[in-house]
C-alpha cells in the first residue's frame, strides 16, 4: 500500500538532536542525579536532560539510571503485567529490513497466509490455552489491506470455543491511509502498533535500504503535511 509524501516535510530536527547530544557530553554525577530526581517526580524530562542521560558511561551512574527507572515503572504500573499472544496471519512483505527474517530477499523464507479455516483453529487453540488477548501480525504487502485484515479480526471475534472467546485483538502491520484505519477501527480492533525502529533517519535508511516506496514502512511517521 503506497502512501505518498508528496507535500510532507520531516518534522524530527536532526541538527538539533546532534547538537544537545554533543553539548551534553559529561554533564557532572550531581546534575545526572537531578534529572533522575525529576524524573521520578513524574515530570516530563527536556531534551538536554534526555541527551544528558544517554550520553552517561559511568556504570555506576547508568546503574543509577537503570534503578530509577524501575522505580518509576513499579510507582506508576505496580506490579501488573498484561500478555497478548501473537498471530501471524501471513509473511508476504515487499520491503527488504536488512533484520527481518520476512524480508523480500530472504528467499529461504517459506511463505504463507492464514486461510480463514487456519484462523479458525488457531484461535480455538489460543482459546484453549487461556488466551483472552491477541496481537495479529501482518507483513507489508498488498494483500494485506485493511479490508483483508478487518475480515481477519472479525473471523477471530466471531470464532467461540468451550465458552471463551478472544475479547481484545490488536494490529501490527503497515501504516494505512485514513479510510483504512476507519474499515479497522470499524471492526472493534484494540491497539494499531506500528513500529518505529529509530527516528535517526541515516539509521532508518542504512536498516531499510530497498524500500519500494519513496519512504520506508514507519519512517513515513516523521513527516507531517506542509
Ligand atoms: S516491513 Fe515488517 S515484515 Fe516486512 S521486512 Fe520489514 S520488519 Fe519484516
Amino acid at each position: 500500500m503506497k502512501i505518498s509524501t508528496e507535500g510532507l516535510k520531516s518534522f524530527i530536527p536532526n541538527a538539533e538532536i546532534e547538537r544537545l547530544l554533543k553539548e551534553q557530553e559529561n554533564a557532572p554525577a550531581s546534575r545526572i542525579r537531578d534529572i533522575i530526581a525529576k524524573s521520578l517526580d513524574k515530570q516530563r524530562l527536556n531534551p538536554d536532560e534526555t541527551a544528558a542521560l544517554i550520553n552517561v558511561k559511568d556504570p555506576e551512574l547508568r546503574q543509577m539510571i537503570m534503578d530509577g527507572a524501575r522505580e518509576l515503572k513499579e510507582r506508576i504500573y505496580g506490579n501488573r503485567i498484561v500478555l497478548f499472544a501473537p498471530l501471524y496471519v501471513g509473511n508476504e512483505c515487499i520491503n527488504d529490513c536488512v533484520y527481518c527474517g520476512f524480508r523480500i530477499s530472504n528467499t529461504e523464507c517459506s511463505r504463507s497466509t492464514l486461510s480463514h479455516d487456519d484462523l479458525v483453529n488457531e484461535t480455538k487453540a489460543l482459546v484453549e490455552t487461556g488466551h483472552k488477548r491477541l496481537i495479529m501480525v501482518y507483513g507489508e504487502h498488498p494483500k494485506y489491506d485493511a479490508r483483508f485484515i478487518a475480515d481477519t479480526v472479525q473471523t477471530v471475534y466471531e470464532t467461540k470455543y468451550k465458552k471463551g472467546e478472544i475479547r481484545r485483538v490488536n494490529i501490527n502491520a503497515a501504516p494505512m491511509d485514513i479510510e483504512g484505519y476507519r474499515i479497522v477501527k470499524a471492526v472493534g480492533i484494540g491497539t494499531y502498533q506500528i513500529f518505529q525502529e529509530t527516528y535517526h533517519q541515516p539509521a532508518m535508511k542504512s536498516c531499510i535500504p530497498e524500500d519500494p516506496r519513496a519512504v520506508s514502512s514507519g519512517d513515513w511517521m516523521g513527516w507531517t503535511a506542509l
